[in-house]
């Protein structure tokens, strides 16, 4: 099977956005994923000519214990047991939120292989974006954007690398 990538992040960071942009016109059938979980959002994505799976997750809110939200952090949870490597995205125009802290422990403790990646950074010094997010100690942020496309190739194109 392909490798899979799954997307991480609280609400709003542009998980969904990132996710289009890797799979556009790609809609993958629940069917081509055999030895994957069916009920999450699964698409087709391609750099050159490496293919891959991406994953979308819908937030992310480890704290909560009942309700939507709960099952959501479960589904984000099997989702990254299922990756190869996960995205962590987060906001580089609000900057670190504190519920970005609980997801880096999280995701810390999986033991996956993560790649820290800054979104909404068009337009930015990539090294002004980035700084805030060096304590994370996840290694060099990727500052991306993901409506606009910078750095998306080279995001991916690392992920893959690090496999
Ligand atoms: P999700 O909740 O993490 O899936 O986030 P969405 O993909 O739904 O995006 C949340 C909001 O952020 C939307 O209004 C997007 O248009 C916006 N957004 C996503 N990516 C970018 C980006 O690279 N730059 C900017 N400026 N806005 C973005
Ligand atoms: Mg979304």
């Amino acid at each position: 099977m392909n490798p899979v990538i799954t997307i991480v992040g609280r609400p709003n960071v542009g998980k969904s956005t990132l996710f289009n942009r890797l799979t556009r016109s790609r809609d993958a059938l629940v069917a081509d994923f055999s030895g994957l979980t069916r009920d999450r959002h699964y698409g087709k994505g391609r750099i050159g000519e490496r293919p891959f799976i991406c994953v979308d997750t819908g937030g992310f809110e480890p704290v909560a214990k009942t309700g939507i939200v709960a099952e959501m952090a479960k589904q984000t949870k099997q989702a990254v047991a299922e990756s190869d490597i996960v995205i962590f995205l987060v906001d580089g125009r609000l900057g670190m939120a504190p519920q970005d802290r609980v997801i880096a422990d999280f995701l810390r403790k999986t033991g996956r292989p993560i790649i820290l990646a800054v979104n909404k950074t068009e337009g930015m010094q990539a090294g002004v974006v980035t700084a805030d997010f060096h304590e994370m100690g996840l290694g060099e942020p990727f500052p991306i954007s993901s409506a606009h496309g910078d750095g998306v190739r080279g995001l991916i194109d690392d992920a893959l690398d690090s496999l």
